[in-house]
């Protein structure tokens, strides 16, 4: 273990600190890795992306080599595409559960490549519950796929989504899973969470640089998945095939991310895998919340459903607080927050996740004591609409 394995807070840059799901802040080590060139095509750039593809299925738990991981060109987003629109047959039909942007966006995808689908909306924050999945499933035998969001970034619960693939599998239908800012840190074993596959991206827990999502998936599934692609680049069977013939992407892969990314994996192993970057992201989360909670700030979540990927919080009812205000005086004390995305009340979100410890987290909450005092706002409490909406959570 070297220094900079190590070092959260690397003295050589300057730069801010990303509170964001993402990109986040990387170690050193990571962003050096990017210094270098690789031919695509060469041996040992295929040998890095084996290397990559290896790792991933061991970290989702697969020991009888039932899965494969496929890596996607592009954000999150077009790796989700790529999922939905592969893994779902153009005459199948997906249930959407929807908590906020990420579920709507998947529905969004259905929509716009033509699929049929249906959707529970749960609103900003409820979670979608196993019994309501059963009715959905039992009242449509039309739907194949169900698709879940399993950490709901845009407000960061953390869905339950064990309870949700039980249903779906006692019901015989398949599920997806949007894992984008969970997997890495959040169990998502497949020997204890039925799934046909999920999705999650190079800059989110495993601590990379932006450019390219992966697919770990079931190979029947994957051989099933044959001819459904909509789009040419977005169709995950033949990235797969393409892969296990010639080792190779077949287009150009984002070399110097996936360097990037091994680096990533290196400190991810080094850490203790998902149980031990769970467990450092779990106490920035707990040091975060105590200190924001000791200054007034209230949570949107209750606590058995707070992340330990990203929190949201009402904003103050103070009537000095401006969000703009106090996020450019956060920024300027080096840390880069991240606005709410409800749409009842005012609200902000402050990831846990990246390269940082609770050393920086109680930094990180000094900082917004101080933007407070700056502003004039001597209590951080929400307004009590915020507290009646909250209220719903328990209804
Ligand atoms: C980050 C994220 C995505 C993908 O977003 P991109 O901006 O396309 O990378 C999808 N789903 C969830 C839950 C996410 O957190």
């Amino acid at each position: 273990m070297t220094a900079t394995d190590t070092a959260f807070a690397d003295p050589r840059l300057g730069e801010p600190f990303l509170l964001t799901p993402g990109p986040l802040t990387t170690a050193f080590s990571v962003k050096e890795a990017m210094l270098r060139d690789w031919g695509s095509w060469d041996g040992d750039f295929r040998a890095m992306t084996k290397s990559m593809c290896d790792q991933l299925v061991a970290l989702a738990g697969d020991t009888r080599g039932a899965f494969a991981c496929v890596p996607i060109q592009g954000s999150g987003s077009f790796c989700c595409e790529a999922m939905l629109g592969s893994m779902v047959p153009q005459d199948g039909k997906v249930l959407v559960l929807a908590n906020g942007a990420y579920g709507l966006r998947a529905a969004e995808t259905l929509r716009v490549m033509g699929r049929a689908y249906t959707l529970i909306d749960k609103g900003d924050y409820l979670p979608p519950r196993g019994d309501e999945v059963g009715q959905a499933l039992d009242a449509d035998p039309a739907i194949t796929h169900v698709i879940a969001i399993h950490c709901e970034t845009s407000s960061g619960i953390l869905n339950p989504i064990a309870e949700i693939a039980d249903v779906v599998a006692a019901k015989g239908r398949r599920l997806l899973i949007d894992s984008m800012s969970a997997f890495g840190a959040v169990e998502l074993d497949v020997n204890r969470i039925q799934y046909d596959a999920m999705v999650s991206s190079a800059n989110k827990c495993i601590e990379g640089v932006p450019g390219f999502g992966f697919v770990i998936a079931r190979k029947t599934a994957l051989e099933a998945a044959k001819g459904n692609a909509h789009s040419l680049s977005l169709d995950v069977h033949a990235q797969w095939a393409a892969m296990v013939k010639t080792g190779q992407w077949r287009f150009t892969p984002p070399t110097h991310t996936i360097a990037a990314f091994l680096e990533a994996l290196r400190l991810h192993a080094l850490e203790g895998g998902v149980a031990g970057r769970g467990a450092r992201y779990t106490r920035n989360r707990d040091v975060m919340v105590a200190g924001m909670r000791a200054l007034g700030f209230e949570t949107l979540l209750a606590d058995a459903w707070l992340s330990p990927i990203i929190v949201t919080f009402f904003n103050p009812a103070h009537p000095s607080f401006v969000f703009s205000t106090f996020y450019d005086l956060m920024k300027a004390k080096g840390f880069i927050i991240y606005p709410g995305k409800l749409t009842v009340v005012d609200s902000f979100r402050v990831g846990c996740i990246g390269r940082m410890d609770e050393t920086i987290m109680r930094r990180v909450v000094a900082a917004a004591a101080e933007c407070l005092a700056e502003m004039g706002v001597d209590t951080a409490a929400p307004p009590a609409a915020a507290i009646a909406e909250r209220a719903k959570l328990a209804a």
